[in-house]
Formats: C-alpha cells, structure tokens, sequence
C-alpha cells in the first residue's frame, strides 16, 4: 500500500518504521521530528496524501488534528481512509470523519494503548471508530503495528473507549499511589503491601504491571527514577478529554473530575511535568492530611 504518515514523534516515529520495514511505501511528513528508517520525507502534509491509499495521523492534539486534515482531505482520492491514531476529543474525531466523508473518503478514529515500547515492537492495541469498511481497509497495518485492533462502533468509539479506559487507569493509579503512602504511615512493609493487594480484590494494572512503589512488583518507571513511561502531563491530557467528553455527554464522572484535578495541580502547580504519571506516589509520601 501507499502510506502517508503525517506525525513522526515518539509514538508516529516507530509505527511508521515498522510499517516501511513491512514492505509498504511510506512518505512522511513532520514539522521537526527526523524520518524513521525506510520513511521517505515529503516537503508537505499535502504532499504526503497525494498518491496515498490510507493516511495516517499521530499529532498532539484535536485542533492540530483538525489543521492537518484540511490539508490532507483534498488531496486523497475517492476510496482511500484517513486514519487518525492520535489521542483527541470525541468531537474533533466526529468532525474529521464527517469531513472525510463528505469528500468521499473513509475515515477511522483509532487511537492507541502500549505506549512507546509498544510502538517500537508492533505490539500496540488498537480502538477504532469508523464504518466497516474503512476498518477492513486498514486491519492489515493495525496488524503490522499493533497485536490487536478493536472495531468499537461508528465515528467517535475509539477515542471514547480510549478515553474511559485511561479515566479507569488515572482513577486506580491515585487509589494504588495513596494507598501506599497509608500503608507506609501505617508501617506496613510495601513488598507485603504488594503481595496481598495484587492478588486481592484492590488489584489494578497499575498495582500489578506498572507498581508505583520502587523495587516492588514487576520494572515500572518507578525503578527508574519515575523518568516516563508515560508521562504525568499525558495523564492529565487524557482525564481532562474525558471531562470534556462528560461535560458534552451529560455523564456523571466524579471520580474522573477529581482526578482530572489532582492531575492538574500535580503537573501544573506541583513538580509533576516531566515525571512519570505513576510519580504520585512520592507526591501522597511528602504531604500530610489536609
Ligand atoms: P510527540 O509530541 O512525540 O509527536 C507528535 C509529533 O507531531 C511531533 O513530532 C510534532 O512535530 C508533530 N506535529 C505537530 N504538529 C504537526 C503538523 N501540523 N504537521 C506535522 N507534524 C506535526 O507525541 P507522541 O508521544 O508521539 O504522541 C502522539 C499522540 O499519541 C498524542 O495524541 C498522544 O496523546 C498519543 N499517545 C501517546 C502515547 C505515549 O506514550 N507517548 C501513548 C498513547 C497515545
């Protein structure tokens, strides 16, 4: 197939790389980011489309989203699919696969869980919003990128499952990470901790593969000076989408909100920016109650 790839960053960088090194034809297009191996650079977003069978975003946010596919909606042909695999609101997402439509092209919403590493290795899941289609058009390089692609429904269903699952982690890593600080307080030993709690009924993803405590559990970035992983400010730019997507829905979510704002005030106000989201367990260890 021929790819456009508009969005080499850390996680655009390697999905492309791993698409070249898959056999396609893949032209890239970043405003600063180096051309992964295999990549040929195309001067423009524009020029990148031109040509491409299937189209592939991973920016940063929705309004650039919204940029980029003004640009490269004219120039695909008839048939070929805009993919977006970045991580926006549900609205950006809507708008984009409505635009797309309206020039006859298909569109997917199909946004990412693994991180980095899963970028690197192939291994990401995908969630996907978008017609079948445009699914069956794109689940051979869903396949080369990733180990699974969940068709969730129509337009807007990936970034929706994408953003409940990551107001479900942000929720559990502040419950996992103040728990510990108890516990510490308590005297409770944290390998104990772990012990008992990631095979009972207060396990989590965030206990059991990514332990906020050092030296406890599996690697984490914990073990690494709490240096992302993913990072703190990802965090919260995910819980913020899923209190805008609640704000719009008219969903009750005060776990989510909560979290948004303990996200907030740890990146914003506090030493959070940089670190590991998993970092709040230092941040609960160094306060006292309110
Ligand atoms: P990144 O900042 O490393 O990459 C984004 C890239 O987009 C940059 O290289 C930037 O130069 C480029 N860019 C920005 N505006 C552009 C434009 N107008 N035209 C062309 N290129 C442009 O970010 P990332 O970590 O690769 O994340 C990308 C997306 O994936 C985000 O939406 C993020 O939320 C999501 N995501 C990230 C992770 C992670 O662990 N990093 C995990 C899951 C999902």
């Amino acid at each position: 197939m021929r790819i456009g790839f508009i969005g080499l960053g850390n996680m655009g960088g390697p999905m492309a790389a791993n698409l070249a090194r898959a056999g396609h034809e893949v032209a890239g297009f970043d405003l600063s980011a180096p051309m992964p191996d295999g990549v040929t650079r195309a001067d423009s977003a524009h020029a990148a489309a031109t040509g491409a069978d299937v189209v592939i975003t991973m920016l940063p946010n929705g309004a650039i989203l919204r940029a980029v596919a003004d640009e490269v909606i004219p120039a695909m042909a008839p048939g070929a699919v805009l993919c977006d695999c970045s991580t926006v609101d549900v609205d950006s997402a809507r708008a984009v696969a409505d635009q797309a439509g309206a020039a006859g092209l298909g569109a997917l919403d199909a946004p990412v869980s693994g991180g980095i590493g899963g970028a690197a290795a192939g291994t990401l899941t995908f969630m996907v919003g978008g017609t079948d289609a445009a699914f069956a058009k794109v689940a051979p390089l869903f396949e080369i990128m990733g180990q699974k692609a969940v068709h969730c429904g129509a337009s807007g269903a990936g970034q929706a499952a994408k953003i409940c699952n990551n107001m479900i982690l942000g929720v559990t890593m502040i419950a996992t990470c103040e728990a510990f600080a108890l516990a510490d307080k308590l005297g409770l030993d944290r390998q104990k901790m772990f012990d008992v709690v990631s095979t009972s009924s207060g396990y989590s993803w965030s206990m059991n593969a990514y332990c906020p405590a050092p030296g406890v559990g599996p690697q984490s970035p914990a073990d690494n000076g709490y240096k992302p992983g993913f990072a703190a400010e990802l965090m919260l730019k995910d819980l913020r989408l899923s209190q805008q997507a609640a704000e719009s829905a008219d969903a009750d979510t005060p776990m989510g909100q909560l979290a948004a704002a303990l996200y907030g005030h740890f990146v914003e106000d506090e030493d959070g920016r940089g670190r590991d989201f998993s970092a709040m367990l230092p941040r609960f260890s160094a306060r006292h109650r309110d």
